[in-house]
């Protein structure tokens, strides 16, 4: 029996050949798939401006380093995501302040959120958990009515849409990344977007070793008209992201749709097998108003069940060569956090019932039905025993 990865990158001849294109180019950074790339991903989101970066974390980085965010201030952010969306307020040095999270979108509670604000917040990060926007709006309403700027990690939720806006769209500035798992690929990748002309020439500057935006195009003596490549007007970093990587991007904008249209087949398929399973808490894709871009397929176990018979699920799935895998565990648990701001278990209870009950299973366009059948099936033979063993401990 074959193995069935938990995520597998769509890659066709079109953009294998757009990479050997650049290759043979003699262009590799800084140059035209980059500008086409973010034109593509702002038009697709409506935004004016895509400033494309090396990472989803790159740009949130930066992006809290452009808003003026540093030491001394809090950023509310959600425990329940990839741990990204809480170190990049670390890396500017502010504190990272955690809301506990609705357990039907998983998503921020918007009322816990207004609750948190005190004179030191000085951002929101709110995530759209496994693609899915619910609740967004409210949050961004409270972001507007304290007048704190909001950043929309939308790092798993591309081609989605809220109430007609698509995912992107939200707050102040979003940002993207294009991992091998996420829903488009640049290999590593990411890309801030913005309205905000002078935020997004901030965010150029920073990607850029801090050159002004006017002169970060050298030519081939090294200056260009406006001024000196050497030129560094602030502290930045090198987060551009290379042609290479934005060549392959362009074809995956242009497969999009159609990729979307996969990964609502598969996610669709496992919902169908699984709808009968009363043990099982299955993904909904959102509500009428709230349409998630299907990022990873993501089940849990009913409120009796605990982490250890979650755990006890993964290890089976793995032992058939399927991957599975706990998306996310706290991150006011992971070891550092715990370390640096002395969290315990029962500090966000929400968070934390979820997280010990979740189970991402293989998730990716090209998965068919004869693999979905034998994930549901190896799925569905060890349920009963855990639901014996939850009998006999009662
Ligand atoms: C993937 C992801 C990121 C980070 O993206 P990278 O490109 O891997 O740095 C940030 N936040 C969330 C919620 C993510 O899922």
């Amino acid at each position: 029996m074959s193995e069935i990865p938990l995520s597998s990158p769509d890659i066709t001849d079109a953009e294998i050949d757009a990479v050997v294109d650049v290759l043979r180019s003699g262009r590799l950074s800084i140059g035209p798939k980059q500008d086409l790339f973010e034109q593509q991903v702002a038009s697709r989101c409506e935004r004016s401006h895509g400033v494309a970066i090396s990472s989803g974390t790159a740009g949130l980085h930066i992006l809290l380093k452009a808003l003026g965010i540093g030491h001394g201030d809090e950023v509310l952010t959600t425990p329940f995501s990839f741990i990204a969306s809480s170190n990049c307020i670390l890396m500017v040095g502010a504190k990272p302040v955690f809301v506990d999270i609705c357990p039907q979108s998983l998503n921020i509670d918007p009322k816990r959120l207004e609750a948190a604000i005190t004179d030191k917040t000085k951002a929101i990060i709110a995530v759209e958990v496994f693609g899915n926007p619910m609740h967004m709006d409210a949050i961004e309403a409270v972001a507007r009515r304290h007048e704190i700027p909001l950043i929309e990690d939308a790092c798993e939720g591309l081609g989605g849409k809220l109430n007609s806006r698509p995912i992107g769209n939200v707050g102040r500035a979003a940002v993207f990344g294009f991992y091998p798992n996420k829903q488009i690929t640049t290999g590593e990748g990411g890309m801030i977007l913005t309205d905000d002309d002078r935020l997004a020439d901030m965010c150029r500057s920073l990607r850029n070793q801090g050159r002004a935006v006017a002169t970060d195009r050298s030519d081939s003596v090294g200056t260009n008209a406006t001024g000196s490549w050497l030129a560094h007007e602030r502290l930045g970093y090198n987060y551009r992201l290379s042609e290479i990587n934005a060549a392959l991007g362009c074809v995956q904008m242009d497969r999009l749709d159609e990729m979307l249209e996969q990964r609502r087949r598969v996610a669709n398929a496992y919902t169908q097998r699984l709808l009968d399973q009363h043990d099982l808490i299955l993904p909904t894709g959102g509500t009428d108003d709230a349409d998630c871009s299907w990022f990873v397929y993501v089940i849990r176990l009913s409120p009796e069940y605990d982490r250890a018979a979650r755990d006890r699920v993964i290890q089976g799935l793995r032992r058939h060569d399927i991957g599975a895998s706990n998306y996310f565990p706290p991150i006011h648990l992971q070891p550092f956090y715990k370390k640096q701001f002395g969290y315990e278990p029962g500090s966000f209870p929400i968070t934390e019932s979820i997280s010990d009950r979740t189970l991402a299973l293989p998730f990716f366009n090209q998965l068919d039905d004869t693999q979905i059948d034998l994930v549901c099936h190896t799925l569905t033979v060890m349920l009963p025993r855990e639901r014996l063993l939850l009998d006999d401990a009662v």
